[in-house]
C-alpha cells in the first residue's frame, strides 16, 4: 500500500506518518527531512537549497524528484511508502506517476489533511520541536517535551526547532501551498484517489480516520496496478 499525505505546512503530515510507520511498518519518505539532511551534511545541493527553504519557497522540482527517485530505486520499501510533503506541484505529481509505474507500484490513497484555519497552522509550526535522535514530533502547547527533558520514544535529550518555523516564512509557505500544491487536490480527486480527513481533530482522532481509510478496500475505479 502506497499513500500520499497531502496538506499545508503544520497540518500534521509528519505526525501521522510516524504513527503509520510504528503501527503498520510503512516507510516514511519526507522530502523536507531529506533536504534538511542534505543541509546538515553540507552537500553542494544542501547549500544550494538552504536559503530557498529558510524563506519558505519551494525547492526546484528536479531536486526533489531526484531524491525520491533515488530512494525508490533502492527498494526495501517495507509494507509500503508514505509520501510526506511530496508531491507539492503538478510536475512532481506527474513524475511520481511515472516513477511508480516504472517500479510496478501503484498509489492507493491520497489522504488530504484539511486544516482551513491558517492561524492554527501558524500556531502549530511555531510550537513545533522534533527529537534529534528519533524524529518524534512535539508541540510546546499540545504535546510538550516531558519535564525531565527526555524524549518519550527514545529518551534522547536533544530537540530541533526549524529555522523556517516562524510567522514570516509561514506566510510564504502557505502561499506556496495554495498556489502550487492545492491544485493536486483536484488532480487526485479526478483519479479517484482523494480521501479527505479533518486535520483539525486531535492527533488520535485523525489517526483513527486515516487508519479507517487504509483498511477500507480501494474504491472501484481507483488506480490499477500498472505492472
Ligand atoms: P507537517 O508535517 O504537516 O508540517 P507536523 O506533523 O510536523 O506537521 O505537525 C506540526 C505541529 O503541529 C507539531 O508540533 C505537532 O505536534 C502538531 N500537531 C500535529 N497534529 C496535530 C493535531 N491534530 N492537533 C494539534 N496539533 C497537532
Ligand atoms: P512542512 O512539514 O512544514 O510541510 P517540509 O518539511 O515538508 O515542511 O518542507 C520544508 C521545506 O522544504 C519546504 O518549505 C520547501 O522549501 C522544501 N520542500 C520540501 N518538500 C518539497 C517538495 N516536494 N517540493 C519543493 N520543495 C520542498
Ligand atoms: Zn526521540
Amino acid at each position: 500500500m502506497n499513500i500520499i499525505l497531502l496538506g499545508p505546512p503544520g497540518a500534521g503530515k509528519g505526525t501521522q506518518a510516524r504513527l503509520l510507520v510504528e503501527r503498520l511498518g510503512m516507510i516514511q519518505l519526507s522530502t523536507g527531512d531529506m533536504l534538511r539532511a542534505a543541509r546538515r551534511s553540507g552537500t553542494e545541493m544542501g547549500r544550494r537549497v538552504a536559503d530557498v527553504m529558510d524563506k519558505g519557497h519551494l525547492v526546484t522540482d528536479d531536486i526533489v524528484i531526484g531524491l525520491i527517485r533515488e530512494r525508490l530505486l533502492q527498494g526495501d520499501l517495507g509494507s509500503g511508502v508514505i509520501f510526506d510533503g511530496f508531491p507539492r506541484t503538478l510536475a512532481q505529481a506527474d513524475a511520481l506517476d511515472d516513477m511508480l509505474a516504472r517500479e510496478g507500484l501503484r498509489l492507493d490513497h491520497v489522504v488530504e489533511m484539511r486544516v482551513n484555519d491558517d492561524e492554527a497552522l501558524v500556531q502549530r509550526v511555531s510550537g513545533r520541536a522534533t527529537c534529534a535522535t528519533c524524529g518524534e514530533v512535539y508541540h510546546d502547547a499540545t504535546k510538550p517535551i516531558p519535564d525531565d527533558g527526555h524524549c518519550t520514544k527514545c529518551s534522547g535529550t536533544t530537540f530541533n526547532r526549524r529555522g523556517d518555523d516562524n510567522a514570516d516564512s509561514m506566510r510564504t509557505r502557505l502561499l506556496a501551498y495554495y498556489k502550487e500544491t492545492a491544485p493536486l487536490v483536484g488532480y487526485y480527486y479526478v483519479k479517484r484517489l482523494l480521501r479527505p480527513v479533518d486535520g483539525m481533530g486531535e492527533i488520535d482522532q485523525v489517526a483513527q480516520e486515516v487508519e479507517g481509510i487504509l483498511s477500507a478496500s480501494p474504491l472501484p475505479g481507483a488506480a490499477v496496478r500498472t505492472a
